[in-house]
């Protein structure tokens, strides 16, 4: 066999990345589809890859040197465990399984682990940056054994996106920990679109400025510190014209947004983790509530304030130091948003036992993702600072933000909450900050309440030990055992 790389499963991501791989010098890229069509249509469109198509595993393994490398694109969850049992079955040890899908990352830690035991290497990637991403520069977050980030690590340097001069592509950590990343930044994505649309729907509703107008908004912070594909694409997005009502396109959208599940999966595993991601909650929440149109209508004609007290708690007479206001508190959430993604990776990699470089996990998603921001440099920076950074916002860079944004920030979610328009990303976002300074936390309160209903004892400020007040007795306290 003369390829050094091949790639199973030729859908549009698999198919572009296979294009990416041959395009790089020095690259032979074997393939292989399930069904034979998706392999002629990319061999045929495409001669100057110089594709080595294969209609049989025997004959892609055939084709690739040892150590044997594949990359698989298929459709995550079964599919991806039928091509691994096939590759299995014609690789040797010391070759090497790459899963590029979006595969849950227990998938992967429990498929490496079987894996494993054959001798071969199995590695779990995360791919950002959609079908653009595959073909020209993703961001990628491989994890997998050290032995295997050998051998990958030249030819994935070579194709993902590049971010001032370095390659978007770092060893995560061992098994499951690329997938892992790859999720939480999927959570991080929705909760910056969800404070993105927060801000929109404030300005529009605040100032009646008309879509178009408001893209000019956006474009101009993209100039700013809040500059990011995301709002870069919000603005194109906003002055967008259907082209069959003459309307704003945005109006023309139905308001009910889809999920394929990462956002539930970041914080299905935050809560296991015990890690408050609210701004994910909040914002993969905010897309549920949207899409149950029949609960939505039923609940139209719920009392909120009049359009007279709306338009009084929103007082835009300055509409640019109005707008001005959101742009902060759109940038303080956002801060809030990042500090919680991270706090779950450290989190994972505490219990999972992985070593991730939490800087260079925001170097890597400064090209290819769609998170992908300037905002992203002062991440890495603060962690280079202080690589133990217990919580992110307060690095020093943050903390002057904040410090910034404060009065806004608070003036938003105010304004919003006597306006009667959702905010839920920006307020939980204010809500977490103030819990985290807080002095003390009626968290106090909580524990007694869990002592007299459940005997679940509580601590003392002033002594060391664990106490039970006996409630339904003579409401003494008494030393418990330290078992709750
Ligand atoms: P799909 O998820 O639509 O999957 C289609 C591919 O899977 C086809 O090649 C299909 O083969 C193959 N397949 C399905 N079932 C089987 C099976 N049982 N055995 C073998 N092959 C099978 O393709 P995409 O290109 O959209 O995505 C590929 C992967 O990349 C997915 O895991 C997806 O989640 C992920 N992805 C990532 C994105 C990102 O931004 N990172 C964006 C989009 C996808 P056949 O032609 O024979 O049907």
């Amino acid at each position: 066999g003369h390829a050094n790389i091949g790639v199973v499963g030729l859908a549009v991501m698999g198919s572009n990345l296979a294009r990416n791989l041959a395009s790089r010098e020095g690259n032979t890229v074997a393939v292989l589809n399930r069904s034979r069509s998706k392999t002629d249509e990319l061999v045929g469109a495409h001669p100057e890859a110089g594709f080595v198509p294969a209609f049989s595993y025997e004959d892609f393994a055939g084709s690739l040197q040892r150590p044997r490398t594949a990359i698989i694109m298929v459709k995550a969850g079964g599919a991806t465990d039928a091509v691994i049992e096939e590759l299995i079955r014609v690789f040797e040890p010391g070759d090497i399984i790459v899963d590029g899908g979006n595969a849950l990352f227990t998938d992967t830690i429990r498929r490496e682990k079987a894996v494993r035991e054959t001798g071969i290497n199995f590695v779990g990637m995360g791919v950002s940056g959609g079908e653009e991403g595959a073909l020209n520069g993703p961001s990628l977050m491989p994890g997998g054994s050290d032995e295997s980030w050998t051998t990958l690590g030249p030819i994935l340097r070579s194709i993902a996106a590049v971010a001032e001069g370095e390659p978007c592509v770092t060893h995560v950590g061992h098994d499951g920990a690329g997938h892992f990343v790859k999720m939480v930044h999927n959570g991080i994505e929705y909760a910056d679109m969800q404070l993105i649309a927060e801000a929109y729907d404030l300005i529009r509703r605040g100032t009646g400025k008309s879509p178009a107008e408001i893209a000019d908004v956006f474009a101009e912070w993209n100039r700013g510190e809040l500059e990011s594909y995301l709002i870069e694409i919000t603005a194109e997005v906003l002055r967008q014209v259907d082209a069959e009502t003459g309307r704003p396109l945005v109006d023309v959208i139905v308001d009910q947004a889809g999920a394929k599940g990462t956002g539930a999966w970041t914080v299905q595993t935050a809560l296991s983790l015990g890690v408050p991601v609210s701004g994910i909650a909040e914002a993969t929440f905010a897309r549920s509530l949207s899409s149950h149109p029949e609960q939505r209508e039923v609940s139209r004609a719920l009392p909120g304030p009049s359009a007279e007290s709306a338009a009084q708690a929103l007082q835009v007479d300055d509409v640019d130091a109005f707008i001005e206001k959101i742009r902060l508190a759109l940038y303080a959430s956002k801060i809030v948003a990042y500090s919680q993604g991270f706090d779950e990776i450290r989190a994972g990699a505490a219990e999972y036992g992985w070593h991730i470089d939490l800087g260079r996990i925001a170097a890597i998603w400064r090209g290819g993702c769609i998170i992908r921001a300037q905002f992203l440099n002062r991440i890495t920076e603060a962690y280079a600072a202080t690589p133990e950074l217990p919580v992110l916002l307060t690095a020093p860079y943050f903390v002057d933000a904040l410090t910034r944004a404060q009065a806004a920030w608070r003036d938003v979610v105010a304004i919003s909450a006597r306006a009667g328009i959702p905010a839920p990303a920006f307020s939980s976002s204010l809500a977490y900050y103030d819990g985290l300074r807080a002095e003390r936390l009626p968290a106090a309160l909580i524990q007694g309440q869990r002592d007299f209903f459940g005997a679940h004892t509580y601590k003392r400020i002033d002594k060391a030990g664990t106490f039970h007040t006996l409630w339904s007795g003579d409401r003494t306290e008494i030393e418990a055992e330290d078992t709750h």
